[in-house]
């Protein structure tokens, strides 16, 4: 078991019945401070006659009325400007301003405190220390420090824990290996779509193998499932000869899931988050190990804008881990986030989840890192179609990759596809998200 400030032996192996007296408490306490604060919950609740008092017993929290992005959009730009409503402190005490980062839609604008940021700050630094950073560590910072909170709050927990941290924001990606290399950098956070992109510039452009020639033997992952997806891990572990963790967490909910150096799954940060799942059909909650649902967060202790029974609509699974062997009992979901509600989708009759094809297209080495999915209808048909690169070395052995590919697929997600085999650097790349699944479905109606 490791020792430092950011292990806490009491809170972070508390027993489950403890935790939830503890997260009880929590929660009663961010639902009476957004009832007396934000004009917007105090109307929610009184609406649905509920005061904070009635909530008396854990199983009570049901019935605290869900929220979700659509809300927050629209009380966006009606006073205190541009938060709205929601906005539980006066104006005066934010601090930064952040938007959400999404690849669909308006973005959601974030106040945060002075003290909120701390908080954020304080929450990534307890599983940055759980995934081995030290005062040692020397870690790069690959991403353009702008209005979106991305890594903001990684650099911050990274300083919190003592490491140095060498911020990256407007070199471009050349002169960044250039850099990581010339300081041995020991780290580096971004999302999976970049720490590919990285290596894969690192060996095209300068002759650099980022697993020979440098020094990274930590990457922390997030912004996109890629870490959790068995495949992707593995591509991104082998080109950088380094441990690969994942991190999760979205704008308005905070960061709410790690995995630690045991890489068992992602463990959920109980002491900062209650995490509801529901059945998406029924709305149900979904307890069992391996069950799966879509996931409801309240935020404790975050105050400006306070996150309360958020429908994130994000589908995760429930672990069989009863006990992870780094020690902590925060509770452990495989996979992480393993796809979106909106993005889970019935194609031919069969439920689908983005994901699946990823960890196929990425366990077949002779594949690049690329893909794209296009569903489409014709007359009453779904059609699918999948367009994969292929390295230029394996060029000849389209057929046996074909076969390959297709007998997975219909393994993994019951779906027959159409291939489209596409050279390599043909398809799109994205420097931060990729979006990689298009829906032209519901365009047709
Ligand atoms: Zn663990």
């Amino acid at each position: 078991m490791t020792e430092g400030k950011y292990w806490n032996p009491v809170l972070e192996t508390l027993p489950r019945e403890k935790l939830r007296d503890l997260q009880f408490r929590k929660f009663q306490r961010i639902l009476r401070w957004a009832y007396d604060n934000s004009p917007f919950y105090h109307r929610l609740y009184r609406e649905a006659g509920l005061e904070p008092g009635d909530v008396k017993t854990f199983d009570d929290i049901r019935k605290v009325p869900k929220t979700e992005k659509s809300q927050l959009r629209a009380i966006q730009g009606k006073p205190p400007f541009p938060y709205g409503e929601i906005l539980a402190v006066p104006l005066e005490q934010v601090t930064e301003f952040r938007q959400t980062s999404g690849t669909t839609g308006q973005p959601v604008y974030h106040p945060e405190t002075w003290q909120d940021w701390e908080w954020s700050a304080e929450s990534w630094a307890y599983a940055l220390y759980a995934q081995g950073y030290r005062p040692h560590d020397r870690i790069f910072m690959p991403f353009g420090y702008s209005i979106f909170i991305a890594f903001w709050a990684g650099h911050y927990a990274a300083e919190k824990i003592g490491c140095e941290v060498i911020p990256g924001g407007v070199l471009d990606t050349e002169a960044r290996i250039l850099k990581m290399q010339e300081l041995k950098a020991t780290a580096l956070m971004a999302t999976p779509t970049y720490v590919l992109g990285m290596a894969d510039t690192a060996k095209k452009r300068l002759g650099i193998d980022a697993a020979k020639d440098l020094n990274v033997r930590k990457i922390t992952a997030a912004g996109e499932p890629g870490a959790l997806i068995p495949a992707t891990k593995k591509r991104m572990e082998e080109a950088w000869g380094a441990k690969v963790y994942d991190q999760v967490g979205a704008t308005e909910i905070g960061h709410w899931g790690f995995e630690c150096e045991a890489q068992a799954g992602e463990h959920i940060l109980e002491t900062f988050h209650l995490v509801e799942v529901e059945d998406v059909e029924t709305g149900e909650p979904v307890t069992k190990p391996g069950g799966q649902g879509s996931m409801v967060v309240t935020t404790f202790d975050r105050l400006a804008h306070p996150c309360i029974r958020f429908d994130s609509k994000d589908i995760v699974e429930w672990s069989t881990i009863e006990r992870c062997e780094c020690g902590r009992t925060f509770r452990l979901f495989n996979g992480g986030v393993i796809g979106r509600a909106d993005d889970i989708t019935k194609v031919k009759g069969v439920l689908l989840a983005p994901t699946a094809i990823e960890e196929v297209v990425r366990s077949i080495p002779e594949l690049g890192d690329e893909y794209q999915v296009v569903v489409t209808k014709k007359g009453d048909i779904d059609e699918i179609a999948l367009k994969v690169e292929i390295l230029p070395e394996h060029k000849r052995e389209t057929k046996s990759i074909e076969e390959r590919l297709v007998n997975q697929l219909r393994l993994r997600t019951n779906l027959r596809y159409d291939l489209e085999f596409h050279e390599y650097g043909d398809l799109p790349r994205a420097a931060l998200k990729s979006r990689r699944f298009t829906d032209l479905r519901k365009q047709a109606h």
